[in-house]
């Protein structure tokens, strides 16, 4: 059985494989696996020797009142889907073998970054998040590190953190994964009642209208405030949606700029609640 869940077995696994003669891709997830997360496991496997997935998830990244317990776990599926996808082995640890019992050590990525975005209505979420990802570098010692464009914000400061720390891992990013009507896939999709998953098309069709906007050529098509105020009034119209935040940021610094130029990439990012559930989406605009 390749599902381990100490670091102990870990390291058995490591010396059995002979871990140093291989290349090995690694790919971070809570669970509950979709095709966005079985992607990232296709990736890694044609580009590496070994793959190594891990499922966990991580409390540290959850606020108090959010849905750390009513988080989707089903770790024997998991087990399946990875191993189909090209896993060679996955680490499933709890709480107690990432943190032990009394850890309080963090890593936390200064700056702006973290505190827009996700960061304002989330704000000790990227401490959680760059914590645990470090641990998990330390325990795998991976040479590839996969994550989804989905979740934008954390890969432009997960990979500000490997530079910084100078962590020995390339970091990856890997394309959004949408169902077929658009919608980015997420495991908390399953929150979602049936009037709700109808409106949540919204979010991907938003994007695409801004996308059309600056294909058309509109003499204001470049004014991110246009741009933001297509996607913001498209979401508006559905009776059940609620903005969090409307944003189109530079695509590497997330630093606001008022008009997209030519040679610049935008990232246009949006969070949008349905009751309790929280989705996110986004988009790379560019003007030529
Ligand atoms: P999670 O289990 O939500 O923490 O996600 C684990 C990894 O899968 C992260 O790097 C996510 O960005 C990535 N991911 C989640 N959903 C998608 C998707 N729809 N397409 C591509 N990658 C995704």
């Amino acid at each position: 059985m390749s599902l381990i869940k100490t670091i102990e077995e870990w390291n058995e696994w490591f010396i059995r494989v002979g871990r140093n003669d291989h290349s090995l891709g690694f790919v971070p997830t809570m669970g509950f696996l979709h095709e966005g997360h079985l992607s990232l496991i296709r990736k890694a496997k044609e580009e590496n020797d070994l793959v190594a997935v891990s499922i966990f998830v991580n409390p540290t990244q959850f606020a108090p009142g959010e849905d750390f317990e009513n988080y989707p776990r089903d770790i024997e599926r998991d087990y399946k889907l990875a191993m189909a996808a090209g896993a060679d082995i996955v680490f499933h640890p709890d709480a107690k073998e990432m943190y032990g019992s009394n850890s309080n050590t963090v890593v936390e990525v200064g700056g702006e970054i973290t505190q827009k975005l996700c960061g304002a209505s989330r704000p000790t979420h990227f401490k959680g998040v760059t914590t645990v990802v470090t641990i998990l570098f330390n325990i795998i010692g991976p040479d590839r590190a996969y994550f989804g464009q989905k979740d934008a914000q954390q890969g432009i400061i997960i990979q500000k953190m490997v530079r910084d720390l100078h962590q020995p891992v390339k970091v990856v990013m890997c394309p959004i994964v949408r169902e077929e009507d658009g919608l980015a896939m997420s495991s908390r999709n399953v929150y979602l009642n049936t009037e709700e998953r109808k409106q949540a098309i919204c979010l991907s069709e938003a994007l695409q209208l801004a996308e059309e906007y600056i294909a058309s050529g509109a003499e204001d098509a470049n004014r991110t405030e246009t741009l933001k105020q297509i996607i913001s009034q498209h979401i508006g119209r559905q009776s059940l949606a609620t903005i969090d935040y409307v944003q189109i940021l530079d695509g590497e610094t997330l630093e606001e700029f008022a008009c997209l130029e030519p040679g610049k990439t935008a990232l246009a990012a949006l969070a949008v609640r349905f009751g309790n559930t929280r989705l996110i989406d986004n988009k790379l605009l560019s003007i030529s």
